[in-house]
């Protein structure tokens, strides 16, 4: 998507590990496009701890295997299920391990509840911090589009990865989106 989320991610797992702190870093396996690597645009990359799809208990799994980390790090959250965010809400307070989730937080249609997990983690995240991104005018970049063959689409399937067909997220502004949406008209 272009707005550094995994960036941020990768330097939180950095500064955990740079003070001898252990961290498990997972994503969904609906994100298939880097298969179970996490990348950035500019470089830096990581292998998962382990990637989830909707059916994974996540309490169950990191009870099992990585109660002993220091922080949890999650990748493109928005694909968490409802049931998964409360998941890790409890291993915030069995465990006492802290959970970082980074995704988005609209759909591309911009729907309320297009993306549950997304949904869920504003209502019960103890923090939000919101991650800025610039659109090509230059203007905060609140949506994520989504470009097919180079013309913004605003229907469709909700999960189609980019990079698999013509397929494109870019993130951009309100003034933009409409701008895009009457030339896609
Ligand atoms: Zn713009």
């Amino acid at each position: 998507m272009g707005c550094g989320k995994t960036m941020q991610l990768l330097q939180v797992a950095f500064n955990y590990e740079e003070r001898g702190h252990k961290v498990c870093v997972i994503k969904p396996a609906t994100d298939t496009k880097n298969g179970t690597k996490l990348l950035t645009r500019i470089g830096p990359e990581r292998e998962t701890d382990f990637c989830f799809d909707r059916k994974t208990n996540l309490y169950e799994k990191i009870a099992k295997d990585y109660k002993d980390v220091h922080c949890i790090l999650v990748d493109e959250s928005q694909f968490l299920t409802k049931a998964q965010v409360d998941q890790l809400m409890q291993v915030t307070i069995d465990f006492d391990i802290p959970v970082m989730c980074y995704g988005l937080r609209l759909n591309f249609r911009r729907e309320d509840g297009g993306f549950e997990g997304a949904t869920r983690l504003l209502q019960i995240a103890h923090d939000i911090e919101e991650i800025k991104t610039i659109c090509v005018c230059g203007k905060k970049a609140t949506y994520n589009a989504r470009f097919l063959n180079g013309k913004l689409v605003a229907d469709g399937p909700d999960v189609l990865i980019d990079g698999t067909s013509d397929i494109a997220y870019r993130a951009i502004c309100p003034a933009c989106y409409e701008k895009y949406l009457k030339g896609a008209k």
